[in-house]
Formats: C-alpha cells, structure tokens, sequence
C-alpha cells in the first residue's frame, strides 16, 4: 500500500516533515501548501514539489515563477492523510475541512489534545493510534520527554518525574521573538504545560515541569529528575537509554558539552538543515542519588525531532505495519537516525 499524504503548511516542520515522506517507499508527497511565494516556495518548486495555496494567492504565485498545482482544498482532495503543519490554533479552523472531504489528519503539537483521538509518541503508545483517523503528534518537548520516560518506565518503574525545560526563544528564522537578552519563567507561576501535555500520551505519570525560555534559537535543553521504582546504578540506565530508538548518548570526552556541540556535530556529520532528530543526552550527566533517583540533561531540537514521528503515526493510522518497533525502524532507517556515535 502506498499513501498519499499532503502537507498543509510547508513551514519549519511541515517542510522537514515533506523531505522524509519522499524517502519512505509506502508513502508519496503528492503536494505541499504555501501560503507566500518566498524562497522556501521557489525552491520546493524547483525540487519538483506540487505547490498549492489559498484561492487569492495564486496570482501572487505565478507571478513570482511558481506555477500552482490548484488550491489547498484541491490539494486535500487528492489526498489520504493531511499533514497539518500549520501555525498554532490553523489546526483546529482547518479540521472541520478535513472531516468534511473524508481524509485523514495528523495535527502537530501547537493544537490541543481534545482535538483528536490520539496524543501520539511512538515510542509509547504506537498501538493507540492504529486505524485511527485524527492524531496529534504532541510538540517536540513533549516527545523528547515522552521518549525519555517510556523507555526508564519499561524497563525500571516510574515513580515520580520532575523537570526543568529551558525553552529556545525564537527558530532560528524567526525574526520578531525573543528574549535578546533576558532568561523569562514561562510561566512565574509554576507548574508550566509541558506537564499535563505529557499526561496526553501517558496518562498515569506523576509528572510536575517548569520551563524558562532563554536567548538562544538552536535547541531546547531539559534538566530531568526521575525517581524510579527501583534501585539502579548508571551503567544500567546506560545501557537501557542506549538500546532505546532515537536517544542517543554522546560523551564530553568527544566534545559533546553544549547544545552548540550538538548542532556542530550534526554539520559535520551532513545533516540536512543540521537536523537532529534523536534526544541527544550528555552522557556524563547521568547520575544516581540515593539509588533510585536519577538526574539526567540533554538536548531537543524543536525543528526536526517530531519528524520520526510523524512518519510512524502515518503508517499506524492507515495499519500498514502493527508492530510500532518495525515502523521506527523503518523511519529511522530511511532517516539516517543513529544508535551510538561513535558508531
Ligand atoms: P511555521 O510558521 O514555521 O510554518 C507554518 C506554515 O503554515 C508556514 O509556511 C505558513 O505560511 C503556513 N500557513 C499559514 N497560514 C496558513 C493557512 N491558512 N493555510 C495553510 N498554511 C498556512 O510553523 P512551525 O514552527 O512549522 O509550526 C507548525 C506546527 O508545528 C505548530 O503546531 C507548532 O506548534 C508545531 N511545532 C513546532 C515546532 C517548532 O519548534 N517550530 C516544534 C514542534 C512542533
């Protein structure tokens, strides 16, 4: 079976989420929305990209070279799935659309959760999804902390879990954010949403965050207290955390000692966009304290990291593999998403 998918909003993820479907043999990209002919538009037309917009935007379009496929509810007409890849809130206009032309639709984690039927991370709750119609893949540092507590809870238990999120202010691309120059709670008034968004896709988890965004545009970074149901010692979370899809271990004795390092590395090692798509964890922060609490920090690259997943819930949603396990490894073999490094 081959699917074809749309994405409605060629933006930040909508256009990483579009480069993996074109690297999935049970998937076609059949055409992508934009709604301004900038550069990001011209350059997708070159690849060979079916463009679509909204009606009173076509002229713009060809106007500026790009000749348009037809309008977005052209585009959805022609489709399985709708990638929705919107800015925060354009989900939730759009779904009444979807619903009506028959389609199914995966929204992104700026939505809420009562707007599907499924919160959706793969590595916890892949099962959940299969067959459904509408699915939100939950925001990038929900799945980073998703991936995190599905694989300590499989393997030790899960008490309680405590986290400090220290946001990015602004993509990269993103000219009108900030802070410049300040750390900001988000918000003063504890605890921040990152928390219940967990519960979304984990509902027993005793979990409690808080969040500061700072003056820097490259990646989030967590710091994660986990009390865990057993004693263990480092070397035990190790090896779990390393045996776990999409989390990766690197070590300060390569390097690895900022968030700056992490996207160097993703340079040097050729990634598109410096796109990194594991949870990549400093591996000497991780620390055991009084034998069944663990500290750990690590990094979250808000453009790429909810990538594997969206591919993943495309393939439960339309049942073309069962196994969630044999899907990410699909995912990310096609991805080029590592295990260990050095490999
Ligand atoms: P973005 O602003 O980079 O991209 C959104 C795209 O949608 C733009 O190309 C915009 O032109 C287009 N658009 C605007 N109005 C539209 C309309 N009416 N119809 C169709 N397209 C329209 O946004 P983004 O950062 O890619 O975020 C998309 C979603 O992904 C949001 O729900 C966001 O919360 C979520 N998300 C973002 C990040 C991140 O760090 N950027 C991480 C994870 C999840």
């Amino acid at each position: 079976m081959v699917v074809n998918v749309v994405i409605n909003g060629y933006g930040t993820i909508g256009k990483r989420i579009a480069d993996a479907i074109l690297k999935q043999p049970d998937m076609k990209l059949v055409g992508v929305s934009k709604t301004k002919p900038d550069f990001s538009a011209l350059i997708a037309y070159r690849q060979g990209l079916r463009i679509y917009t909204l009606p009173d935007k076509v002229n713009a379009f060809e106007e500026a070279g790009i000749s348009v496929a037809g309008t977005i509810e052209e585009m959805i007409d022609s489709a399985d799935i709708v990638i929705d890849a919107t800015p925060k809130g354009y989900g939730a206009k759009y779904k009444e659309l979807y619903d009506k032309k028959g389609v199914k639709a995966i929204f992104q984690g700026g939505e809420k959760g009562s707007l599907v039927e499924v919160s959706f991370s793969a590595l916890c709750n892949y099962d959940k999804a299969l067959g459904k119609r509408f699915v939100r893949v939950v925001s990038c540092n929900t799945t980073a902390l998703c991936r995190i507590i599905c694989a300590l809870k499989n393997s030790f238990g899960v008490k309680k879990v405590r986290a400090t999120i220290i946001r990015r202010g602004a993509d990269p691309h993103e000219i009108k954010k900030g802070p410049i120059e300040a750390l900001v709670p988000n918000p003063v008034r504890l605890p921040s949403h990152h928390g219940p968004d967990v519960k979304t896709v984990i509902p027993d988890v005793d979990i409690v965050t808080t969040a500061v965004i700072a003056p820097t545009s490259r990646m989030h970074m967590h710091v994660l207290n986990v009390e865990l149901e057993k004693d263990v010692t480092v070397n035990d979370v190790v090896s779990v955390l390393e045996d776990t899809p999409r989390i990766i271990l690197l070590s300060e004795s390569n390097g690895f000692n900022s968030t700056a390092a992490f996207i160097e590395w993703a340079r040097d090692i050729g990634r598109k966009r410096y796109d990194i798509y594991e949870v990549p964890v400093y591996k000497e922060s991780i620390t055991i304290v009084n034998g069944n609490e663990l500290w750990l920090m690590y990094g979250v690259h808000q453009e790429a990291i909810v990538v594997p997943e969206n591919i993943d819930a495309i393939r439960a949603m339309f049942e073309i593999e069962r196994d969630g396990f044999k899907s990410i490894n699909k995912t990310d073999n096609s991805l080029g998403i590592l295990k260990r490094w050095p490999e």
